[in-house]
């Protein structure tokens, strides 16, 4: 599956992202998130993958899972901080064999552990990491863009000059970090438009599926809380975990709402490996034919 394919001939398609499940426990359980969102028909799923190769194995294995025994249309995703030209080829090569045909290449970040060092030929940008893979095999790419600018950011200009970079470098398609508030998306759709960005670009949604999740996140990605949004997390009963998820979903059916009324080309939720809120998100907007039943 080329996501380009489905951007150009479908609008809008929706897509789920998920992160390779680490203990035993969560590998059981992934098989039913993936049959529970798959009745909701989504266009494609992705997974992720951890910078310097610390999920290579997980990563791959997902991927395969959700490829081979569900036979959904999947994104794999690399993330290659730190790793050198031939790793990154080892791992995309094995993507290759699997017969997925596009990647989602992101720098990633610097890894936390002890006593990593990155390779000494490395990619400290997702642009020469793009140019790079986009003259060394024929998949299709895409890229990430922020719409309130990335942390490392020098300017919002330099940043949006980087993701021109990517663009130019071979990225076809961008999905967007998540934001709470759509404004920030549609001025952000706005400023790429006029540098010259024509391609695909996607919102990221993220449902608050736990108060403590919402806020470390935030800090870590870069989306606000807008005030809005904060409201609501201080309305509601921090120990009542039920009325927390009911509020993301509210929230992110809301968003979507706004999103798919202004023609968005697709939605793209980071599911965070859970099936309830996206499932009840999709259903709602199908229930208001905003989404094709
Ligand atoms: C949709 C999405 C999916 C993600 N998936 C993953 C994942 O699977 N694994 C993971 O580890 N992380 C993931 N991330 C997080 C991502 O790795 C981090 O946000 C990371 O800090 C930046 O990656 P990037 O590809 O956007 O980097 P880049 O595009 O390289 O940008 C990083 C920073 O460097 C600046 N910059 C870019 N080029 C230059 C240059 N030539 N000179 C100077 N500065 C420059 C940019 O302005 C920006 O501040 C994801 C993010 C998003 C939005």
């Amino acid at each position: 599956m080329r996501a380009t394919r489905l951007y150009e001939n479908k609008k809008p398609v929706i897509s789920m992202e998920f992160f390779p499940p680490r203990t035993e426990k969560t590998i059981q359980a992934f098989g039913t998130v993936i049959d529970q969102l798959a009745v909701h028909q989504p266009d494609y799923m992705s997974v992720t993958f951890g910078a310097g190769g610390s999920t290579r194995d997980g990563s791959y294995q997902t991927v395969k899972q959700i490829l081979e025994e569900k036979n959904i249309p999947t994104v794999a995703y690399i993330a290659a901080f730190g790793l050198g030209p031939e790793d990154i080829c080892k791992v995309l090569d094995s993507y290759k064999n699997l017969g997925v045909e596009t990647i989602f290449v992101i720098r990633g970040d610097e890894p936390k552990e002890e006593g990593f060092t990155p390779h000494p030929d490395h990619f400290p940008n997702a642009s020469g990491l793009l140019a790079f893979i986009k003259k060394n095999y024929d998949f299709t790419l895409g890229c990430a863009g922020y719409p309130e600018g990335h942390l490392e950011a020098q300017s919002p200009e330099k940043d949006l000059k980087f993701l021109k970079l990517k663009i130019d470098n071979g990225a076809e398609y961008i999905v967007s970090q998540y934001f709470y508030d759509n404004d920030f998306f549609f001025r952000y759709v706005e400023k790429c438009r006029k540098l010259g960005i024509h391609v695909p670009i996607v919102p990221g949604v993220m449902p608050v599926y736990t108060l403590g999740m919402t806020r470390s996140l935030s800090q870590v990605c870069g989306s606000s809380i807008t005030d809005a949004l904060n409201a609501k997390l201080q309305a509601v009963d921090p120990k009542d975990s039920e009325a927390v998820l009911n509020l993301g979903i509210d929230f992110a059916v809301d968003q979507c709402r706004g999103l798919l009324k202004a023609g968005v080309c697709g939605l793209h939720f980071y599911t965070m490996n859970r099936s309830k809120s996206t499932g009840e998100i999709i259903s709602q907007l199908k229930k208001e034919s905003l989404l094709p039943a």
